[in-house]
């Protein structure tokens, strides 16, 4: 009783001293543990399927938009490399959005796959970085629900970042950039396939040609943002 008493104050004070506060708009919200105010939280959430996604991949689902939705969270997480502070309120934040997401139709997702697969850094990169962002935004998220993730998938060509480059640039690319690793097996499986941001689809069209010809039964796509519509 009384170390409640002396949470519940404790809690008053931490509130009064640090008001949370929305982690988009900065506005002030009266909840800790919601993280964003009703305003953000509506313009973020955004679940919806690719129409047309490229033809190796079953289906495509989106959890928020990008540029009205996760992306100041993303490029925090990408590169602020050192600012550990940032990078660990970023991913509260984005693990949050997952938590709100759920909902039937991304229920019914990972009842028909029966493994995560995240799209590949290479390893001169994630040795840099020390860690792929793709496993960090979702593993909990998967793990809670039964999904394991496996990493069956190696980026064998170190490709720079695609932004500037247009479809066709990409795809020559991106172009036999990964393989499935030695000794990992993919075939008969339905395969859900992760990554952070969905722009043209080359680089998951890509990973999805290569599990299909591995073996694989299917090939879903989960990204956290896109802006497909
Ligand atoms: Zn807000």
């Amino acid at each position: 009783m009384l170390k409640k008493i002396f949470m519940t104050a404790a809690t008053a004070v931490i509130d009064f001293l640090f008001a949370p506060r929305c982690a988009v708009c900065n506005d002030y919200i009266e909840e800790r543990r919601d993280m964003f105010c009703p305003r953000c939280r509506a313009k973020i959430l955004a679940v919806d399927q690719a129409l047309e996604p490229s033809s190796a991949l079953d289906e495509v689902w989106r959890i928020t938009r990008y540029r009205e939705g996760s992306r100041s969270m993303l490029r925090a997480l990408k590169f602020n490399e050192g600012r550990r502070a940032d990078e660990i309120n970023q991913l509260q934040a984005i693990r949050r959005i997952l938590e709100m997401a759920v909902d039937r139709r991304l229920e019914g997702l990972l009842a028909r796959s029966d493994v995560a697969v995240p799209v590949p850094l290479h390893e001169n990169r994630q040795s840099e970085r020390g860690f792929n962002q793709v496993e960090l935004i979702f593993g909990e998220w998967l793990s809670t629900r039964g999904l394991p993730i496996e990493n069956v998938l190696r980026r064998v060509k170190d490709t720079k970042h695609l932004f500037d480059l247009n479809r066709e640039e990409r795809r020559a690319v991106i172009d036999g950039a990964f393989d499935v690793i030695e000794g990992a097996s993919v075939r008969g499986k339905r395969i859900l396939l992760l990554d952070d941001i969905y722009t043209t689809g080359t680089t998951m069209s890509e990973c999805a040609t290569v599990l299909r010809s591995n073996g694989a039964e299917k090939v879903f796509g989960l990204v956290l943002a896109s802006d497909f519509d």
